[in-house]
């Protein structure tokens, strides 16, 4: 080896790719690790399908039900369910938690299309839904998929009827047309945003009108007849229903060498998996380790489920009640102490587009766990930012696991940008840095990731819920 070899060796920030030199054991974890993710998105495609599984996955673990226990002591697992789409857990450490609880925070809701609250229409002779999108989504993608229905119908007694049609093979599955290229000379003609307008979101659910001459809107009351038999509603209770339309796709593997997944709503239930299967594998940490399942990320965090919701500091004042350790403004103490990753996708690099990345600070599937110091846009706006001094921490970690990261930015200066719940935990006074996984297609119907990434993720959140430091 050269002088300027081994010089370069020692101090060039050297990024490789994950999946060389990769023991053939190691391979298989990934893979098999994979293998269950894939199920977990499979059984879960909206927020309250995720927090049902959360809890499943959580019960068989151990834990209780905050509310079902009157004392807590090191060791002690414990989770809150917040009105069934969002969802706190923690395993009771053995610090004094004065000095600060060890958080990972990622959100279970993902990009969709709702339906309004007076959805079912007849227009010649078709049945429609109409819809609003839920979160920043490429309207035109949403065209021409097969679709399914998912989410609760709520009647004025309280009854909840379960939805969730499209995801069996013997079940029928929806979809958004799109005019045939024959005929969309105009439209051809509109920018890419508009290609497909909000209004235009409109489902297609059926075409038999009603067998009664005397009736008008026979297909919409045959619909309604039909769902009346099926779910005992009537037009009515849709005005106090969730329902959520998504891809009917299922996760697969992706590529010949199967290195990939592709699947609907990884952003950003690959960090709620990857997070929530580190905390199953968290037993008497030194510091309290928190995994928070946040809802309403997509549309500004807000609202009771969303992470500006006071619930959080209830959950954990409510530890600090039953530690019997609580005091005026301790759980401020206790948040200016601690350490938080917040469990969230990244943009990986696309080589189609990479225009729109500076390669030097961009993030590459394969290459490991993504962190973000900042994310925001035009001049860091809206980012905590991560202090240097967290940062290092973070990267000791890493190294001293043999952790794959690689920490980058979201696009080109002034290209555009993006936020995460960072600065929501941040603001309460945790020290906070954006880190999960790499994806392509972000909030499309069908988004990639690397396994490797996915692993690495797993790998992340496990070394920094179990940390002796
Ligand atoms: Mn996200
Ligand atoms: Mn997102």
């Amino acid at each position: 080896m050269s002088e300027g070899t081994e010089l370069q060796k020692a101090l060039f920030n050297n990024k490789k790719n994950g999946w060389e030199s990769l023991e053939e054991g190691k391979k298989q974890e990934i893979y098999d690790y994979c293998n269950s993710y894939m199920d977990f998105l499979n059984n879960g495609k909206t927020e309250r399908e995720i927090v049902k599984e959360a809890k499943y996955i959580a019960d068989t673990n151990g834990f209780v039900d905050i509310n079902s226990v009157n004392s807590l002591k090191a060791g002690d697992k414990v989770y809150y369910v917040n009105r069934e789409k969002s969802m706190y857990l923690a395993v009771i450490g053995y610090d004094n938690i004065e000095n600060g609880i060890s958080v990972i925070g990622a959100h279970a809701d993902s990009p969709r299309l709702d339906l309004k609250p007076n959805p079912l229409y007849e227009d010649d002779g078709f049945a429609f839904f109409k819809t609003q999108y839920y979160g920043g989504i490429k309207k035109y993608q949403w065209t021409t998929i097969p679709l399914a229905i998912h989410g609760v119908i709520v009647k004025k007694d309280g009854e909840k009827i379960e939805v969730s049609i499209g995801e069996k093979e013997s079940d029928p599955v929806f979809v958004i047309t799109d005019l045939l290229p024959h005929l969309a000379q105009e439209q051809m003609q509109r920018k890419l945003s508009e290609g497909i307008k909000g209004e235009e979101l409109n489902i297609l659910i059926g075409s038999i009108p009603y067998n009664d001459n005397d009736v008008s809107e026979k297909v919409k009351l045959n619909i309604l007849n039909l769902l009346n038999k099926k779910y005992g509603i009537n037009e009515a209770d849709f005005l106090s229903a969730e329902l959520e339309i998504v891809p009917a796709f299922k996760a697969r593997s992706l590529g010949f060498d199967e290195s990939m997944v592709a699947a609907y709503g990884q952003d950003d239930k690959i960090c709620v998996y990857t997070s929530l299967s580190a905390l199953m594998n968290t037993n008497n940490p030194k510091k309290t380790a928190v995994c928070l399942i946040a809802d309403k990320e997509e549309i500004g965090s807000m609202g009771n489920t969303g992470m500006m919701s006071q619930t959080f500091d209830t959950f954990i004042s409510e530890i600090l009640n039953k530690l019997g350790v609580n005091r005026p403004n301790l759980i401020d103490k206790v948040y200016s102490n601690s350490k938080m990753l917040s469990a969230d996708v990244d943009a990986g690099t696309d080589p189609t587009f990479a225009s729109v990345v500076e390669k030097n600070n961009a993030a590459y599937l394969g290459r490991g766990v993504g962190l973000n110091k900042y994310t925001g846009g035009r001049g860091k706006g809206g980012s905590s930012d991560a202090n240097a001094e967290f940062v290092a921490y973070i990267r000791n970690m890493l190294e001293t696991n043999n952790i794959a990261y690689q920490i980058s930015e979201l696009g080109k200066v002034d290209i555009g940008g993006g936020g995460t719940i960072a600065y929501i935990l941040a603001n309460k006074g945790m020290d906070v840095i954006d880190c999960g996984v790499p994806v392509l297609s972000m909030h499309a119907p069908y988004e990639v990731t690397s396994k490797y990434d996915v692993y690495s993720a797993f790998e992340t959140y496990k070394a920094f819920f179990n940390l002796e430091v």
